[in-house]
């Protein structure tokens, strides 16, 4: 007979990995489930100094993911890695996540409770698929942002966001011969703003063909893409739960428990605090309380 877990969690950033932390220091059972080889979510693509985390002085973000990873590991969450959850269903007594890993293998997970700690993407070319890739187009912000050698190289950036002003004071102080950021409107903090200046800079609509990696009939050797971020969660689409406009999965603020039932959702998949990784933990720590507080009733 199959194992009924207490949570099913799908995702293991921050917000995933520290709800089954606390869920098995509460002496429950979940079962913890990371498409990728590495707990951490987005802290895993993160080599940046974080030094917005008041009791981790001197971090990067990686460490961060690495800490995330031994924490998990300490509480003895059992863990399926480089496993992705393509759908979820209410069964009997609980909800079956369909699992499959890295060789294609197919099985099921139950849980009397689901937990969507599933993040987000950064945002594409909205005429293209998600996840739709080109050579010398990167999308996003993060490792291969730092991995890339710009020396020589003509670069357009593009967004009107923190990350694509951010990202274009760094690519113009790494040797590209010619860096251009095109931004449709502004929405970037007035210190990026002004870091970036007004040389280079070209506000305005524009037209972009990834294919040729050109921008209003421009050719670059790279173009880097800062459009935002959108939820992933497509796995869960069956269930019907509430979202708001951007499809972002709503939930109650005292429990983290979404329009139905015993499915709960964390996280920046659920945008309910400003996202990072201190709100996404605490996030994960309100759905397990709830968990817990939901099973000592039904035990009552
Ligand atoms: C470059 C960069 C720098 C950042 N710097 C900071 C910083 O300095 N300080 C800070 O606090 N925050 C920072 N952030 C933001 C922070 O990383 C995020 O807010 C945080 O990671 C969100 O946690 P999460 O658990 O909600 O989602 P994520 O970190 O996105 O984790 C979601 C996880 O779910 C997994 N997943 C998705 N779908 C499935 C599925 N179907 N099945 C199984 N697994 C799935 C993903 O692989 C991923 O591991 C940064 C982000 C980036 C990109």
């Amino acid at each position: 007979m199959q194992q009924m877990h207490d949570a099913v969690i799908v995702g293991g950033g921050p917000a995933g990995a520290s709800c089954a932390l606390w869920l098995a220091r509460l002496g429950l059972a979940p079962l913890l489930v990371e498409a990728s080889g590495r707990l951490g979510g987005l802290s895993v693509d993160n080599p940046f100094a974080d030094d917005w985390i008041a009791v981790l002085p001197g971090m990067t973000g990686q460490q961060v993911a690495a800490n995330i990873d031994t924490s998990v590991r300490a509480a003895g969450v059992p863990l399926r890695l480089d496993t992705r959850v393509t759908a979820v269903r209410p069964c009997k007594g609980g909800i079956e996540a369909t699992l499959a890993d890295a060789n294609g293998d197919v099985s099921q997970a139950r849980g009397r409770t689901l937990v969507i700690a599933s993040g987000v993407r950064a945002k594409g070319f909205p005429e293209h698929p998600p996840g739709s890739q080109w050579p010398g187009v990167l999308i996003g912000p993060g490792s291969p942002i730092v991995a890339q050698d710009y020396s020589g190289l003509s670069v357009a950036v593009l967004g009107g966001g923190d990350n694509a002003f951010e990202n274009y004071v760094y690519v113009r102080n790494r040797g590209a011969r010619a860096v251009h950021l095109y931004a449709r409107s502004v929405r970037a903090q007035q210190q990026w703003v002004q870091r970036a200046g007004k040389e280079g800079v070209r506000i305005g609509p524009y037209q972009v063909d990834p294919a040729t990696r050109s921008v209003d009939g421009q050719r670059y050797d790279l173009i880097l893409v800062f459009y935002g971020w959108e939820p992933q969660a497509a796995f869960a689409d069956g269930l019907q739960l509430a979202r708001d406009a951007r499809g972002y999965i709503r939930t109650d603020f005292a429990t983290a428990e979404t329009s139905v039932p015993d499915i709960y959702a964390i996280g920046e998949v659920a945008h309910r605090m400003h996202p990072c990784v201190v709100t996404s933990m605490a996030d994960g720590v309100v759905a397990a309380k709830a968990i817990q507080r939901r099973w000592e009733r039904a035990g009552e």
